[in-house]
């Protein structure tokens, strides 16, 4: 059988990035992450434009600023759409640390569907300059009191929380419900700096594999594809983020695979 691959982080708007995005990608199954009207991010999906994308699992995400209407939409949505496997919360791009009393109704919301909870973590991209980080709205370590209150919600933190990972890394050790993931991490368009960037996120995984015992169960592949420019939507390296890690092939398919399915519990549900 051919190797299962599980992109748990890539943005379609529509089919065309779709199309673009499998010119360079490795992966079998994805999780299409729904954005927000902020800057910065694609434009929120229709839930229609993928209904007849099989192997695509799709998220709702919450515009933390309207959250009545909010609520009210994306709960007639989770009713109705059993491919809807989690909520993203765009941490950074609004201003909102993690515990904030308006996520916490959103995770009360994912309780009930028994969907997870995904979070922008860590550096946000800004078209206009280089990733940065104004303050620490996006830190994952806020996420600790959703993992402590909420033990039946898994709470995946993106993108290594770019570049604190000992934040991610602790809680995905300490906690069961916490988890992280590779994607959006390369962002180099010239071959050798992009080359550069492999390497070094590979000795940086490898030290944190050997620090965190339990990293190895709690981390994914994905990619954080956009269509917005090459650095992002290029994304035929993340595999080789995974193929360079110090870890048994069992453990690198667990990784490339199955650890998506303990993250994203609705999934493991609906049969693998
Ligand atoms: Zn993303």
């Amino acid at each position: 059988m051919e190797k299962e691959i599980f992109d748990c982080h890539c943005h379609f708007v529509d089919k065309e990035d779709f199309e673009l995005y499998k010119k360079t990608a490795n992966a079998t199954k994805f999780l299409n992450i729904r954005s927000t009207n902020n800057s910065g991010l694609v434009k929120p999906y229709s839930f229609d434009t993928f209904k007849d994308e099989e192997d695509m699992f799709l998220t709702e995400s919450v515009d933390l600023y309207k959250l009545d209407e909010e609520l009210i939409r994306v709960e007639e949505n989770l009713k109705n759409n059993e491919r809807i496997i989690a909520i993203k919360i765009y941490l950074g791009y609004q201003s909102f640390f993690a515990n904030d009393e308006r996520i916490v109704k959103v995770t009360q919301l994912a309780k009930k569907y028994g969907v997870s909870m995904v979070f922008h973590c860590g550096e946000t991209y800004d078209p206009n300059s280089d990733s940065q980080t104004n303050d620490n709205y996006a830190d994952a370590k806020y996420i600790e009191d959703l993992a402590v209150n909420f033990k039946e919600v898994n709470f995946i933190g993106s993108h290594l929380n770019w570049p604190d990972f000992d934040n991610i890394f602790e809680l995905c050790e300490r906690y069961e419900n916490v988890f992280t993931c590779i994607s959006g991490c390369l962002d180099a368009i010239d071959r050798e700096e992009r080359d550069k960037q492999v390497k070094e996120l590979i000795n940086i995984l490898n030290k944190y594999l050997r620090k965190y015992p339990n990293l190895k169960n709690k981390l994914m592949y994905g990619t954080d594809f956009f269509a917005i420019d090459l650095g992002f939507s290029d994304v035929s390296d993340y595999i080789k983020i995974v193929e360079g890690l110090e870890l048994s092939e069992i453990e690198k398919e667990k990784i490339l695979c199955t650890n998506i399915f303990e993250a994203y519990r609705k999934l493991g549900e609906e049969g693998k």
